[in-house]
């Protein structure tokens, strides 16, 4: 049927264009008359078609396209081409969104996207569990309306995420999740939500074994050392032949009991889980302190005193638990002392940074190689037992310091030279400075 339109048409256009031809030689108007009826039904062919193209774009069904005639053949070809790419790449799209929608709850982990405002844009089933959430009634709601930990909130709103936060579960206290925030694409957030109640309970396990050993250990510790200092102070009671013997005895018994005490200290600040107190501490008050301190250690170590400068900003001050910063910043001064040789110098500064409170010890000491920095907050590191064990270290200082500055917030950064010496620096947020006004 279209093969014979087109013929018609072409037959009629042809008629037409002779017509045209006879009518400008010959004048005659029926020549022009049927030029105009010929161009009319070419015309009424075309709209035709547009016709049906227009009723098949209402239901566009692949299999109903028209199979057109002429130019008409070429556009519904490529009509039909390109619906047929266009449905090869929805097929591929769709199931590639199934694939990635099925792995993605497939994943142990909570997953939740958050938009520009921290509006729920789309999380997995495990999320909706770990989390409270419900996606059909929650999407597009800000996460803080929902989650509304004032912990997570602050870790939310912070520019930091390089550590992860832990979160308790507040329909069931006993699970902990350990949630990460991630930024992608526009301003939007990747939060992932890891269940950490396994692995928590492990970790307290391991605290309160540490905890109860050291304290099993403490009560004899001191007896026996108590024996040990009273044969000691008792005249002709030690043989002049077991006399080094029993210094060696004492002075065993001492670091038994430094190691214990340190490892009490490390586990009852890991256990606490309220925050420190916030009281104004008088930093230069304090670093005087730990400056007298340090000429004590530095004579009773090596007969000689060190250098030790003070460089310290007097308005400046930061709040916490007193008790806690003083024994971090004085566990770096003293580990300062402790790994200068005779004469070296050691400075003590204390000073704003941008909107940070900076405290710094710099020694010249024996510094550290560069393998070694990264780890020397665990437990028992040293780089030199030898040292630590000559200067009355028990390798749990460093460890103490860290676990001190988490509770406030506060970063230790650690750099050094072999041979040149090393800097502790430990970096106060904003939250905890106190400038007070400028003395006269
Ligand atoms: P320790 O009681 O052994 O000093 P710490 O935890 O305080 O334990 O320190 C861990 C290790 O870090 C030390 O054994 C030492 O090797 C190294 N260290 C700490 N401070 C300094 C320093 N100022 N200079 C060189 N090495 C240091």
């Amino acid at each position: 049927m279209p093969d014979i339109r087109l013929k018609a048409a072409l037959f009629i256009c042809a008629l037409s264009a002779i017509c045209l031809f006879l009518w400008l030689i010959s004048g005659k108007t029926v020549a022009l008359v049927t030029f105009s009826i010929g161009l009319l039904v070419y015309l009424i062919s075309h709209i035709a078609w547009l016709h049906r193209l227009h009723i098949w774009f209402k239901t566009p069904v692949l299999k109903d396209i028209p199979e057109g005639s002429g130019v008409w053949e070429d556009v519904f070809t490529a009509l039909l081409q390109y619906e047929r790419n266009n449905i090869t790449n929805q097929t591929q799209l769709s199931s590639a969104l199934e694939r990635f929608t099925l792995t993605a709850n497939a994943i142990p982990d909570g997953l939740v996207i958050l938009g520009a405002s921290n509006e729920i844009e789309w999380c997995t089933p495990h999320a909706e569990n770990q989390l409270g959430l419900a996606l059909s009634m929650d999407k597009n709601l800000p996460i803080v309306n929902l989650i509304r930990d004032s912990h997570f909130i602050a870790y939310l709103y912070s520019d930091d995420y390089s550590e992860p936060f832990k979160l308790k579960s507040w329909q069931k206290p006993e699970l902990v999740y350990e949630i990460q925030l991630i930024r992608f694409g526009a301003n939007q957030k990747l939060l992932i939500c890891r269940d950490m109640t396994q692995l928590e309970k492990v970790e307290v396990m391991r605290r309160d074994f540490i905890a109860n050993v050291s304290h099993e250990l403490r009560t004899p510790l001191t007896v026996v050392g108590g024996f040990l200092e009273t044969l000691g102070d008792m005249q002709g009671a030690i043989p002049d032949a077991i006399k080094s013997y029993f210094g060696m005895m004492q002075e065993q018994t001492n670091r038994m009991r430094r190691i214990i005490e340190d490892l009490l200290t490390l586990s009852k600040i890991e256990s606490n889980v309220e925050e420190p107190e916030n009281t104004e501490i008088d930093m230069p008050r304090l670093l005087k302190q730990l400056q007298n301190d340090a000429l004590g250690l530095s004579h009773s170590l090596y007969k000689t005193k060190h250098v030790i400068e003070l460089e310290i900003d007097q308005t400046l001050k930061v709040t916490g638990a007193q008790s806690e910063l003083q024994s971090a910043l004085s566990n770096l001064v003293s580990n300062a002392v402790r790994y200068t040789p005779k004469g070296g110098k050691i400075a003590i500064s204390w000073h704003r940074q941008n909107e940070q409170a900076v405290f710094a010890v710099r020694d010249t000491g024996i510094g550290i190689e560069q393998q070694h920095i990264e780890r020397l907050t665990e437990r028992f590191y040293r780089v030199d037992r030898g040292r630590s064990r000559e200067t009355g270290g028990t390798g749990l200082g460093l460890s103490i310091v860290k676990h001190i500055l988490i509770r406030h917030q506060a970063k230790l950064e650690i750099s050094s030279e072999v041979g040149v010496g090393s800097t502790f620096s430990v970096l106060f947020p904003k939250s905890r400075v106190v400038q007070t006004l400028q003395l006269k």
